[in-house]
């Protein structure tokens, strides 16, 4: 175990009379810096790596990624050198101004950044052979998190006590929370995932870790694709925010509460349900957004 604090509150969201039960898993709590499911996908991996000794951990991921921001925090915390590739060539000169980049380098993170393309070819033979001759033996964490330890982790999400639920909820990004979620949920109850992002190849993902099949993808809510957001999603966050004291991140959460209200609204859930919606954290990604929407001249989040 790495964090004392791993069992989470339920958190109610009053509905008056939708007819519904809704509960907020605050995993978002468990800890500033490695919140949510990248503490629950990070903590046997992280075992791993010390059981084998080994004193780097290399990871890849984009300029606003939780992900990235959590390795950095997990290595500072216990005691691993990180390197971050980064997609994006001419990011190098932009640390200082992105929050997420510039919070993994105060961890202690050093970066590669790489080009698109290169990016694309980070799994091949070639590039990984170019990154032992660079940083020596090193334990690899996949972009996103995602693997067989990151998904036993998330088997850690739910707890006796949640039993009592007919519907869980996580947004969804490569996959990996989900098939914890429904690897560790009872049979009656229904898991619902909400991708973050457009594209058909996530039920092959999941279907690759989930060994359940009481599952189902919503995918009319990711609002246009990856980290797209527009001034209704904003809106409906701030609203959230001030009406249950519940801050919830633009990427993933925000779109995923977003369709929950909505599908209370449209009847999608039998009266008297009982619905846990995952708090999956990525509060850190409120600032880069915020700096993206002011730009914009848009509304921000609230924070
Ligand atoms: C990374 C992330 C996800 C996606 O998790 P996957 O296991 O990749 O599906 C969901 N929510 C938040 C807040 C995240 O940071």
């Amino acid at each position: 175990m790495i964090f004392k604090l791993e069992n989470s509150v339920n958190q109610q969201v009053d509905l008056h009379h939708k007819n519904v039960e809704l509960y907020v898993k605050r995993e978002d709590a468990i800890h500033p810096f490695v919140s949510g499911n990248k503490y629950r996908k990070l903590k046997y991996n992280v075992l791993e790596a010390q059981k084998k000794g080994i004193k780097t951990l290399v990871t890849f991921g984009g300029a606003y990624s939780n992900h990235i921001a959590a390795v950095a925090a997990a290595g500072q915390l216990f005691g691993f050198k990180t390197v971050g590739i980064i997609r994006g060539e001419e990011l190098w000169t932009e640390i200082d101004k992105n929050p997420t980049l510039s919070f993994a380098k105060q961890q202690g993170m050093r970066f590669k950044f790489v080009t698109r393309e290169a990016y694309r070819r980070k799994t091949s033979a070639d590039f990984i052979a170019a990154l032992k001759a660079e940083f020596g033996d090193y334990y690899h964490v996949p972009e996103g998190g995602t693997n067989a330890l990151a998904v036993k982790g998330c088997e850690e999400i739910l707890t006796e006590s949640d039993q009592v639920f007919d519907y869980v909820c996580s947004a969804v990004g490569t996959g990996g929370t989900i098939s914890g979620l429904i690897n560790c949920s009872k049979p009656g109850q229904q898991v619902l995932g909400f991708p973050a992002l457009k594209g058909d190849f996530l039920k092959s993902d999941i279907s690759k870790f989930a060994k359940q099949s009481n599952w189902e993808l919503i995918t009319n809510y990711h609002f246009g694709g990856y980290a797209k957001i527009n001034e209704e999603l904003v809106a409906f966050i701030n609203q959230f925010k001030t009406d249950y004291q519940i801050p919830l991140d633009p990427v993933y959460t925000g779109k995923m509460l977003f369709g929950i209200f909505d599908l209370i609204e449209k009847g999608f859930f039998p009266k008297g349900s009982k619905i846990l919606a995952i708090h999956t954290g990525g509060l850190q990604g409120i600032e880069g957004m915020n700096a993206l929407l002011k730009k914009k001249n848009l509304p921000l989040i609230m924070s």
